[in-house]
């Protein structure tokens, strides 16, 4: 039986007219939550995150401040912009897009940020709440997977809490953006937890752990990394991968580059079609699996959401409400 396409889009929106209504009421109240990017230098995707962050504040309604600066701004000055950003009533939120100049230590200006307006929780102190379950604020892209995972159990009709608890859980990779919070996540709701990494690929020891798991949740930027024969008949499968790969159009394998020819079967690549792609092969795994998540359309379109909802928690934060 072909697997169930967790919507991520169709997700998103429910808990967007869920935010809307908070974001109402708190409007009401005469609190209005905003949200601040601090890049420094000219980095491609910095720059690309920070404009998606401007537009996505304006379509939820959120306040925004632009602090960009050219990279000959010193470490102190950064963390005197942080300091600013602290204390702006108008700013719910802080998002330092990185990465920052090589002068400029991430964490020095991380450290620097009020622990009530780290939305994205990059603070070791939030870090370190998340891991001791204690309330935060959850990382974007981790809280995204777990959302899906929840309205999924939901949608079945399987009670959220019961869904979780016992249940073997597999997550490939562990970098601190998704792989260690979304385990952590999912260990305080009692779930029993396997992080893999590239250290258990290198021991051949993948697939023992993911073909055991009824939930897999997959963030290591490696396109089919996960294929049918790495997922159990019936697993829940939440792909976080991210890859621009260019498809092949003689063999359809995934290539990196244009400029090279096929790595399979040498067809020159400079016409071939560039697509998005997860880490999860998806129409092999999604015939064996009962529910995956689509890239693009699954974690991606929640990400912001879950951001919006740590941001209206920041704003009550702030407002003492
Ligand atoms: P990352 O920092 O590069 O971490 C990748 C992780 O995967 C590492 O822990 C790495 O292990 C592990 N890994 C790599 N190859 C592996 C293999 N062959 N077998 C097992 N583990 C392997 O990446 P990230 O920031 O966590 O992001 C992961 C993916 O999610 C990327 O594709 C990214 O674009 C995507 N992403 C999506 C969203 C979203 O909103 N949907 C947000 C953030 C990231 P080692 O550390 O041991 O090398």
């Amino acid at each position: 039986m072909a697997a169930k396409i967790i919507d991520g889009k169709a997700i998103a929106a429910e808990i967007r007219e869920e935010l809307g209504r908070e974001l109402a009421e708190l409007k009401a109240q005469g609190i209005e939550p905003g949200i601040a990017t601090l890049l420094v230098g000219d980095d491609f995707g910095a720059k690309m995150y920070r404009g998606a962050v401007e537009k996505f504040c304006a379509e939820m309604g959120f306040g925004y401040r632009e602090e960009t600066h050219s990279s000959d701004l010193t470490e102190a000055d950064v963390i005197k912009i942080v300091e600013s950003l602290n204390a702006d009533p108008k700013v719910s939120g802080i998002l330092p897009l990185r990465p920052f100049p090589a002068h400029i230590s991430d964490s020095a200006v991380i450290n620097s940020i009020s622990v009530d307006k780290d939305i994205d929780c990059f603070h070791p102190y939030n870090m370190g709440k998340l891991a001791l379950g204690e309330p935060t604020f959850p990382p974007a892209t981790p809280s995204a997977c777990i959302e899906l995972m929840e309205r999924y159990l939901k949608a079945e009709g399987i009670d959220v809490k019961d869904g979780f608890e016992g249940a073997e859980i597999c997550v490939v990779g562990h970098s601190n953006i998704v792989g260690k919070p979304v385990s952590f996540l999912a260990l305080n709701r009692n779930a029993t937890v396997t992080t893999s990494h590239v250290f258990t690929s290198m021991k051949g020891n993948l697939e023992k752990h993911t073909t055991t798991a009824d939930y897999v949740i997959v963030a290591a930027g490696f396109p089919n990394l996960i294929n049918a024969a790495q997922v159990k008949e019936g697993a829940v499968v939440i792909d976080v991968g991210i890859n621009r790969v260019i498809v092949c159009p003689e063999c359809s394998t995934y290539n990196r580059s244009k400029k090279d020819p096929c790595k399979n079967c040498s067809t020159d690549l400079a016409e071939a079609e560039t697509k998005t792609v997860g880490d999860v092969n998806y129409d092999e795994v999604a015939a064996k699996a009962k529910a995956i998540t689509p890239v693009p359309g699954g974690v991606g379109s929640v990400t912001n959401m879950m951001l919006a909802k740590n941001t209206l928690r920041a704003a009550r934060l702030l407002a003492g409400a």
